[in-house]
């Protein structure tokens, strides 16, 4: 079944090795034919995640990005709309004439092509496959075709992960879906060399058998993933388990040593995560709330931030059409010591945002806006600082007559959807060396990702200033990148930091977010 956790397990995988300095790379399959993950809601399918090359992609890459430390690009995720849009081209240009195309053999030579493509220009020494869905669906039984056809000529080996359910009235670890599981992979003509069993606590001995028995693999093979208090831990659990020294094995690799340092750099960063010294309260201000895996990239870069400042932060989930039906903001804002408005479309719970963002502002609440967070705090100023009652974004309001926030220039005309935004790695220059900004960057060039089709709308800009409201840093073609509120911690960012934060470098904004926090928090 899905929601097992494989884009965590596969990032772990590539962490283990990484540990010893083995080059990994990870590729993802997509059954689903949308061409990639730009066009999908966010409250179903979880963030989409942008790439530096203005790939669009599932947030399995946020994961891979933040446990392996490396920009990851577009080619590495395959799904059913990339494979058949370019079969569909190459029949038409004629590359295959006289032929029947089908699925054996032109998609799945498709596939190990792009596979073997990949290998050879990027030279890994291990790539890691994630196959999306589960064995048995129709949706990605070409993958696993493939795959099965890959490991005939490559050094190939095949990981299983499963669920190991407890039945909650008896206690007992039932591994009949597993066994039913396992049979299925076989019959795909596959053998894996692991079983990786999700459950809620560690197997018993007895299941661990059984399942070695089922699966005709050793005991060692059958691999404890009980629910972590955080992914992080996961290859150190892994590694506890000596997978490590399997897989290396069972890969051929030549032999390396472990690079303790980086281990221990990651178990102390695990260890800060599960046992801070002091905590902090941050709200995260948004529309997609109900499924926090829409914002899992915020979430973890204030991970990253806590396990820095050696700080728990406890996060609340506050949605904003709560805010719409009246609710006080002081009731709802009790106890935060800071807040977040991230990314969002569309017109729902927009004017709850900005009830929030004006509490926020008027109790100088440490803030931090992203994307819409930051359009929408300057709606918020220009109706209730700078008067104009009526301001809004074009994107929910056509009619208003003070757009302060309006489509892009570059957006005028495109009527499709799928990757036409203004995406990825862009630079912005700050202008003030007394901003926020330069403050968390320590640096006039910025580079953050990005994923919008709205701006500040620049004929405001004087007036805006002249009411205080700062204008920090600047795209080249002169796009507001950071808003300020005048006088104490509130930057809105064009930008997403939250995608290019790392264990290694968390995102500078939040760590000022963040920090801000701690200071009010420690005063009152
Ligand atoms: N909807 C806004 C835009 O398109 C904000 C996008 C976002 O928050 N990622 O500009």
């Amino acid at each position: 079944m899905s929601g097992l956790g494989k884009g965590g397990i596969t990032a772990s995988i590539m962490k283990m090795l990484d540990f010893y300095g083995y080059r990994v790379l990870p590729i993802k399959f997509d059954g689903y034919l949308n061409y990639d993950c730009g066009t999908m809601n966010p409250y179903r399918h979880g963030e989409v995640f942008v790439l530096n090359d203005k790939s669009e992609v599932d947030m399995d890459f946020g994961i891979y990005e933040r446990f392996i430390n490396k920009d990851l690009t577009g080619n590495l995720s395959i799904t059913g709309g990339k494979l058949y849009s370019t079969l569909i081209k190459k029949e038409r240009s004629g590359e295959y004439l006289g032929e029947d195309v089908q699925v054996i053999p032109h998609v799945t030579n498709e596939i190990i092509n792009h596979v073997r493509g990949i290998s050879e220009s990027e030279k890994p020494d291990v790539i890691v496959i994630e196959v999306g869905g589960t064995v048995g669906d129709i949706e990605n039984s070409y993958f696993i075709e493939a795959m099965r056809q890959l490991a005939i000529k490559d050094k190939t080996i095949f990981i299983n992960l499963t669920y190991v359910p407890t039945l909650d009235v008896v206690g007992e670890q039932k591994t009949k879906p597993a066994q039913i599981g396992f049979r299925t992979i076989l019959q795909s003509g596959i053998m894996p060399s692991f079983v990786i069993c999700r459950s809620k606590d560690k197997l018993l001995a007895k299941t661990k058998k059984k399942l070695a028995l089922f699966t005709n693999l050793d005991e060692s093979r059958i691999i404890d993933d009980e629910d972590q208090m955080t992914l992080y831990k996961l290859p150190l659990s892994f590694m506890e388990q000596k997978m490590d020294k399997m897989l290396i094995k069972d890969l051929g690799l030549p032999e390396r040593k472990l690079n303790k340092q980086k281990l221990s750099t990651w178990r102390n960063t695990v260890d800060k995560i599960l046992n801070p010294e002091r905590s902090v309260n941050i709200a995260i201000l948004g529309k997609y709330t109900n499924l926090q895996d829409s914002y899992a990239s915020v979430k973890e870069a204030l991970i990253h931030c806590g396990a820095k400042s050696n700080a728990r932060i406890n996060i609340s989930w506050i949605e904003s059409e709560k805010l719409e039906s009246g609710t006080d903001p002081s009731a709802v804002f009790a106890g935060i010591d800071g807040v977040i408005v991230p990314g969002g479309f569309g017109n729902r719970g927009i004017e709850g945002i900005i009830r929030g963002i004006r509490y926020c502002r008027e109790q100088k609440i440490p803030y931090l806006g992203i994307c819409l967070g930051m359009q929408l705090m300057v709606v918020e100023y220009a109706r209730n600082v700078c008067g104009l009652k009526d301001a809004n974004s074009s994107e929910f309001n056509k009619n208003s007559k003070n757009k302060v926030i309006d489509i892009m220039k570059s957006q005028l005309g495109r009527r499709a959807k799928g990757g036409t935004m203004r995406l990825g790695l862009e630079e912005s220059k700050v202008a003030d060396k007394k901003s926020i900004a330069y403050k968390s960057y320590s640096a006039i060039t910025i580079q953050e990702r990005h994923r919008h089709r709205y701006e500040f709308n620049n004929r405001y800009m004087d007036l805006m200033k002249k009411k205080g409201l700062l204008f920090t840093s600047f795209s080249s073609d002169n796009i507001v990148e950071t808003v300020e509120w005048p006088g104490y911690a509130g930057i809105g960012t064009q930008a997403h930091p939250e995608l290019r934060s790392r264990i290694e470098k968390p995102a500078p904004l939040f760590e000022y977010l963040v920090s801000k926090a701690l200071l009010r928090r420690e005063k009152t």
